[in-house]
């Protein structure tokens, strides 16, 4: 015996959540899957900040507002950030955005993600249209382009569905599941993210230092502290990670050109592998690839999860009040429109990563420039910063 919907999701992660909240609010049916028992309990906000944080766009604000998500938010452990500042260690050149250029308040806000997960999670829970199989996975698929998906669940539930929209991350299993290819490319670079305390404060600002061996982020918490995120090369990231608290504090702050002082504490660190990945087919008959399952960036832009936000967003706009999810043609267009803009956005964060990553003298020179040419013209800084948050209008 089978349970029927109109889209099942497979993921309840940020994206995973978010589209199946955006969907059920359009009037389609759904049902979620997602292998982890994650309560909301453990998602409450503790007294020390989490250290996975994301830098969310004001367009991906404008998403979560709609959807009533937003101000579900702890709005008393959001920062938001009016300047970014970018500099690198060989060469003079610096590059201050600011949001008053741009005529916007802030270039951003840093958030937990298990802010966001748990606001979504309250919201989607609160949904009637949503249903949640947890803790489950898809185990097989069974595809025919005329009728149905049907899906077979580890708990021996059977879903029978107009659409499956995967949603499981970057490794994603149920996309493997669907016989939809990634390409992977690893960098052989980790990201150590932290929450540390420095002598000064951050002044709201987002700074990122370039140094040979990758980006070095500090971003602004709304205690006062700083989230980092200092990608390298995996033998260096793991000396790093291996090193005693006063001996990295000390390392970051000489890496960090002590802008902020020094670096006085420092919470748990944690490593992540750093590559992008993407899909050539986004679309196959009833099966739909969104937020980390269909694309991966580098997370010096901090755009990953905005980029899923945005996959939501047009979907929704495309399909969201149709009778059945599966319209091929939108879905279709929904393919090609963010498989293009993903492209743009993956290929320009591996191309900074290289360009900033580099030490060759005429590089050196020419990257020095540039930033000197960038700092000098406004307009070259105000398309550049509204390309970087997206979508500004
Ligand atoms: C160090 C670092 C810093 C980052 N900073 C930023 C930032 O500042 N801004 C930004 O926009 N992005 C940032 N990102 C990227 C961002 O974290 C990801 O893009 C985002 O988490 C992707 O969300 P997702 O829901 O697509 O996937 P995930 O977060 O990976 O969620 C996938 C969900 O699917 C579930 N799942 C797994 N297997 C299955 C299965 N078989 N069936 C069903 N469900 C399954 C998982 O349990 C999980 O709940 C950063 C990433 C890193 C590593």
């Amino acid at each position: 015996m089978s349970e029927r919907f109109d889209i099942v999701v497979a993921g309840a992660g940020m994206v995973g959540a978010c589209a199946a909240l955006s969907l059920a609010r359009s009037g389609f049916r759904i049902a979620l899957v997602e292998p982890v028992p994650i309560g909301i309990e453990s998602l409450e906000n503790g007294a020390v900040y989490a250290e996975r944080v994301s830098a969310i766009s004001p367009v991906s604000e404008q998403i979560l507002t709609r959807l009533g998500v937003w101000s579900g938010l702890d709005q008393s452990r959001l920062c938001r950030y009016d300047q970014m500042f970018i500099w690198h260690e060989n060469g003079d050149a610096i590059i201050r955005f600011d949001s008053f250029e741009i005529a916007r308040e802030n270039l951003g806000t840093i958030i937990e993600n298990q802010q966001i997960l748990r606001a979504l999670r309250m919201a989607c829970e609160s949904q009637s249209e949503i249903e949640w199989f947890e803790p489950d996975a898809i185990v097989s698929i069974a595809e025919n382009s005329h009728s149905v998906v049907s899906l077979e669940l580890k708990s021996g539930v059977t879903l029978d569905a107009e659409l499956l929209l995967v949603a499981d991350g970057r490794n994603s299993s149920t996309r493997d599941l669907a016989g939809l290819k990634a390409v992977h490319q690893n960098y052989d670079q980790i990201a150590i993210i932290a929450n540390v305390a420095t002598e000064n404060t951050h002044q709201y600002t987002a700074w990122q230092r370039f140094l040979g061996s990758g980006p070095l982020a500090m971003l602004p918490l709304a205690n006062g502290d700083s989230s980092i995120v200092w990608s390298c090369d995996t033998v260096l990231g793991h000396e790093l990670l291996d090193m005693d608290d006063d001996l990295f504090c000390s390392a970051l702050s000489r890496a960090f050109e002590y802008r902020l002082g020094e670096v006085k504490s420092i919470g748990r660190r944690l490593g992540f592998p750093l590559g992008w990945h993407s899909c050539d087919q986004w679309l196959r008959d009833r099966i739909l690839l969104i937020g980390d399952a269909a694309h991966g960036v580098h997370p010096l832009a901090g755009q990953g999860v905005n980029l899923g936000f945005s996959d939501v967003d047009l979907l929704t706009r495309l399909i969201g009040g149709l009778d059945n999810p599966w319209h091929r043609p939108r879905l279709r267009q929904f393919e090609r429109q963010r498989k293009s803009e993903t492209a743009i956005a993956t290929h320009l964060f591996s191309g900074l990563k290289w360009l900033y990553g580099t030490d060759k003298y005429g590089i050196n020179r020419v990257r020095n420039l540039g930033m000197h040419a960038v700092q000098a013209s406004p307009w070259c800084r105000r398309v550049l910063i509204k390309q970087a948050i997206r979508n500004m209008a």
